[in-house]
């Protein structure tokens, strides 16, 4: 028996994934949470992702595509959907000063009162390069960092090497054309141009979407609007605000 609580989510990046497919997200459990807690006490910095990603592979149900194929833009929205259906009766707060008046504010962060930009209706599903034409292109995946980490290991790069780690996203973007390495041979060569990359990062750049974290709040006091930006992190998913 299994007496879990699953909620099925619509994510902003739901145009671009295959018919059929179905995400669903788990209540955290008790057990789940110190767990999370002792992993995420015990991790690098670089391993919190990873960390992270392993811990919420078990907490989201995905029918018709791996939870590592999902689009990495649809992680931070996922994120705040478990952290609304395990703690209902506690939702975030952020705490500020009114700029017009100074009064003291406690703001809830509901999910449903974050602006959720939906993935770009236009968003082009190929790229034009100068040695082979019209190739298929698509956004990062949840799973590509850590086959960048791989792949800059295998080539001994430092997995901290921000442009090489820039440099292979933009190839992985190409994968379902060629594998990886092939695709790192074209570009070694320069068979891959040097403004085929640009028109890479060119889409990359449009391929954005998701929460946009802050929230618009009407002060009580003033009855002016505030607007203030809140960035979800892992502490989130251990601690509660339970009130003053
Ligand atoms: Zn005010």
């Amino acid at each position: 028996m299994n007496n879990a609580e699953y909620y099925k989510i619509q994510v902003p990046g739901e145009k671009l994934y295959p018919a059929g497919v179905e995400i669903k997200v788990k209540k955290i459990t008790p057990f789940e949470q110190k767990r999370f807690f002792s992993l995420i006490s015990a991790a690098e910095d670089y391993e919190i992702n990873k960390t992270l990603l392993d811990f919420l592979k078990g907490l989201v149900v995905c029918e018709g595509i791996q939870f590592e194929d999902l689009y990495y833009c649809d992680l931070q929205f996922i994120m705040y959907q478990i952290r609304a259906v395990t703690y209902k009766l506690f939702p975030l707060k952020v705490y500020t000063t009114c700029e017009h008046c100074g009064n003291k504010l406690s703001i809830p962060i509901e999910v449903t009162n974050l602006e959720v930009l939906s993935a770009p209706e236009d968003l082009p599903k190929t790229v034009l390069l100068d040695n082979h034409g019209e190739i298929p292109i698509r956004p990062k995946k949840i799973k590509d960092d850590f086959i960048i980490d791989e792949f800059l290991k295998s080539q001994n790069i430092k997995t901290d090497d921000l442009p090489m780690r820039i440099m292979v996203m933009d190839l992985l973007t190409l994968s379902e054309w060629q594998p990886l390495p092939e695709l790192w041979n074209l570009a070694y060569m320069g068979d891959i141009t040097v403004e085929d990359i640009i028109r890479i990062e060119q889409f990359l750049s449009q391929a954005i979407w998701g929460p946009k974290e802050e929230v618009k709040h009407t002060c009580r006091h003033c009855n002016k609007e505030v607007v203030v930006s809140y960035q979800l992190d892992a502490t989130d998913f251990f601690s509660v605000d339970t009130g003053e």
